[in-house]
């Protein structure tokens, strides 16, 4: 396989939650792909992951028995970095932190010398300071999946200050080979998504705490009257009031606007540590 996106061969860095769905639809696409993780455990869970999942595709008849081997065959899982040499794209989703970040694009660029595409899933960390830590800033990119990445359809694509026009097309080709709809945005503190979405979040903890309505119903009000899945304090405990909180501070400093800062509700919630889905308890309890 080799078209306008020229990758036959994708390495994932990081086989955590988002790597795990990006190499799972990568090989369903007819990709070869290998994952590689500092951590064995992680890989052995996304391997365990791969497999559960690609049974459940074949059981409820959205591949055959087939390809879900065939994409299982197009899977390798690395502990060790030389793992990536040979592949024409690497989209790193390790831990949300510049440091290690820029470090790994910084090996990147040394191994990977030619024309392949060193791509990015952060949610937040800036697209040019990334590629600031390597001498080919014109090959990195954002590549921004949605989770859970097998059914979300959306890839936000970023283009950094020096991201060369050819490689967004590429990327663009190839987010649609994997089955995605790729859709272009600049490097600005939280891009589109988040610019838009987390500033919608914060303003309803804004609400509830100023009491304007109980959670419950003003989710029902955001839920019925604007056609939303579902209302923005039962997002924001799906997403994490933690992660929530952060990429508000992201905003505030990327954007100098102090009225980005995250409301003083939700901090409040963050450090008593009611994180959401995650903790059992956010603005909702799942204890039961
Ligand atoms: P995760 O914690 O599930 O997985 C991260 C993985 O990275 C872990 O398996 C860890 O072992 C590995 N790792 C850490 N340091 C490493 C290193 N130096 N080398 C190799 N592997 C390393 O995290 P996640 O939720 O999958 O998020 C990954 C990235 O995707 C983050 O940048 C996050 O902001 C972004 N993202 C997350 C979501 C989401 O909803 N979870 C959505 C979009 C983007």
């Amino acid at each position: 396989m080799s078209t306008q996106h020229g990758v036959k061969r994708v390495a994932v860095i990081g086989a955590g939650q988002m790597g795990g769905g990006i190499a799972q639809i990568a090989a369903v696409a007819g990709f070869d792909t290998v994952v590689f993780d500092a951590n064995a455990d992680a890989i052995g869970r996304c391997e365990k992951t791969h497999d559960k999942l690609l049974a459940r595709g074949v059981e409820k008849g959205r591949m055959t028995e087939g390809d879900a081997a065939a994409a299982k065959g197009r899977l390798t899982y690395a502990s060790g970095f030389d793992a990536v040499a040979g592949a024409d794209i690497a989209i790193e989703a390790v831990v949300e932190d510049a440091g290690v970040k820029r470090e790994i694009f910084a090996k990147l660029a040394g191994v990977l010398t030619g024309d392949q595409i060193l791509a990015t899933n952060t949610s937040s960390i800036s697209i040019t300071e990334i590629g600031a830590a390597t001498d080919c800033p014109e090959r990195v990119i954002g590549m921004h999946f949605f989770y859970p990445v097998p059914v979300m359809k959306l890839v936000e694509v970023i283009n950094g200050l020096a991201t060369d026009k050819g490689v967004t097309a590429r990327v663009i080709a190839l987010s649609e080979a994997m089955g995605k709809v790729a859709v272009p945005a600049n490097d600005r503190a939280g891009f589109v998504s988040n610019r838009v979405l987390m500033p919608m979040i914060n303003e309803a903890f804004y609400a509830w705490m100023e009491g304007v309505a109980e959670p419950e119903h003003l989710d029902e009000i955001m839920k019925l009257g604007m056609n939303h899945p579902m209302g923005p304090l039962r997002l924001a405990d799906f997403i994490g009031l933690d992660t929530c909180a952060h990429i508000m501070n992201v905003l505030a400093d990327g954007l100098h606007a102090e009225r980005y800062r995250p409301c003083p509700l939700l901090e409040q919630l963050v450090v008593a540590g009611r994180l959401g889905n995650k903790s059992g308890r956010g603005v909702y309890d799942y204890s039961g």
